[in-house]
């Protein structure tokens, strides 16, 4: 008998599930599932820096992991069974230099840099728990949808493991190279459909729930499970302290809703006495959750959701055809598939939704990367929130804040060039349309004729 088994987030229905079933909705009613555990079955150690003695043992590959050398706290799969490529290498970097730009103290601001995985992104927390899970089950081929970030991932993990095969449909639109290439190079069976990510993950999800293919998209739990490390190695950054907020950009809600139970479960076995706030940022043209939030006042209500609000709010996007659009296009989500665990992580973290504009998130981008941080337009989201946070006095100067930064910087070079160009043309194709007018911290290249005296004039240096 597995100590974990799968759980209806529902509070009328809460029926469990076997680890070895293949779900990604509740049979039984439909809602989002959860992996829980029997607590009282897992040895967890008494306190979290119990883990560290994991890092005198890095040879072992588990151990070696930042997602599995906490592996007591998602104990779904044995030692044996978990599929690692060396994933959650990643640490948390203080920065006073771009905290004194948002006029924080010294000390206060943190980024978690997940651009560090083998992907180039956050996903692969998630990836090496779905795959390990894949591979518990049997399965032999693998899918997701992807806006580039989760199809890369699964690339890597089909591709380093050679335990499956795996099939990645993105859409058509906006898809940054780095993160086609990606899946190309890693051999993905790339599909790209005519349409966007929702049309990709509707389409995905009725032919994985037809076809014994296994879908690797956040509504699958075991997902969400490998990326409450991110969390872990926050508070591990902050010497088991617990921060003040946690700022991560909101596209399918998958992290915040991993974060959420990763706090509710640390308090739960008491390896920490506070949580911290959380704060979701959407781009401003992909902002249904922002919405549903702040402007329809929709709430967890204890596992009930205002389902027919909901539901009103997703037909009239159909019928008037409303299709998000931003430059952060890892965020570019129209129906986030895990709204309902997100309003959960929400209520149990006091916390908030904001939503910033494409111009807002490429001028943080590029303040972020002016401080040696290279990120993708998404994470630039969570620095626009902190300085919109800030401005309003919600977060203060001496809150220790912690911004995941999602994705590498090289996965979207186009729009970092189009940024720091200078070129009216790349500019009025790739950033005008998006409502971008400026670009303030662009730092162009320097034009000038292969001679001395001319480099030198450039330079400033006077002869
Ligand atoms: C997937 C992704 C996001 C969105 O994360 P969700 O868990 O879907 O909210 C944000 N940034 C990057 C770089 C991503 O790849
Ligand atoms: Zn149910």
């Amino acid at each position: 008998m597995s100590v974990a088994f799968q759980q209806c987030i529902h509070p009328d229905c809460a029926a469990t599930y076997d680890v070895g079933q293949i779900l990604t909705a509740c049979p039984k009613c439909g809602s989002l599932l959860d992996v829980n555990y029997d607590w009282n079955a897992i040895p967890v150690p008494k306190s979290l820096s119990g883990f560290e003695r994991r890092w005198t043992t890095r040879l072992n590959p588990i151990d070696f992991s930042g997602v599995w050398r906490f592996r007591e706290l998602l104990r779904f799969a044995s030692d044996e069974q978990i599929v690692t490529i060396g994933e959650g290498q990643t640490i948390l970097q203080k920065n006073d230099r771009l905290g004194t730009t948002l006029k924080m103290n010294n000390g206060c601001l943190f980024l978690q840099y997940e651009g560090l995985n083998p992907s180039g992104s956050f996903k692969d927390n998630g990836m090496t728990a779905a795959s390990t899970h894949a591979k518990m089950v049997g399965a032999k081929m693998t899918a997701c949808a992807s806006t580039g970030n989760t199809s890369a991932s699964l690339a890597i993990y089909a591709g380093v493991t050679g335990h499956f095969q795996c099939i990645v449909f993105v859409g058509s639109g906006k898809i940054a190279f780095g993160k086609l290439s990606q899946a190309l190079d890693y051999g993905a069976k790339t599909i790209q459909i005519r349409g966007d990510f929702d049309d990709a993950l509707a389409r995905v999800r009725d032919i994985c729930a037809k076809h014994p293919i296994y879908l690797c998209n956040s509504v699958n739990p075991f997902r969400l499970e490998g990326q409450k490390s991110i969390m872990f190695r926050v508070l591990e950054g902050l010497g088991w302290t617990v921060p003040d907020w946690i700022v991560v950009p909101g596209g399918n809600l998958g992290n915040s809703s991993a974060f959420g139970k990763a706090f509710m479960e640390l308090k739960h076995l008491g390896l920490i006495d506070r949580v911290p706030r959380l704060a979701i940022i959407n781009a401003a043209g992909a902002g249904t959750l922002e919405e549903f939030v702040n402007t329809s006042g929709l709430k967890w209500n204890e596992g009930r959701p205002n389902a027919a609000q909901i539901d009103a709010r997703y037909s009239k996007m159909d019928q008037q055809n409303e299709r998000a659009s931003t430059l952060a296009s890892a965020i570019e989500i129209n129906r986030p598939v895990n709204l309902e665990k997100a309003l959960r992580a929400l209520e149990f973290c006091n916390g908030i939704v904001c939503k910033v504009s494409d111009q807002e998130i490429i001028d943080c981008r590029a303040r972020i990367a002016a401080t040696g941080f290279g990120c993708e337009p998404a994470s630039g989201a969570t620095i626009a929130g902190v300085q919109r946070l800030r401005d309003e006095g919600v977060i203060a100067a001496s809150d220790r804040v912690v911004c995941i930064l999602t994705g590498h910087q090289l996965k979207d070079p186009d729009l970092t060039m189009a940024y720091h160009s200078n070129d009216p043309q790349l500019i009025a194709k790739k950033l005008t349309p998006a409502g971008v007018t400026s670009t303030p911290f662009a730092n162009p290249p320097v034009v000038v004729d292969n001679d001395e005296a001319a480099i030198l004039a450039a330079l400033g240096i006077s002869t």
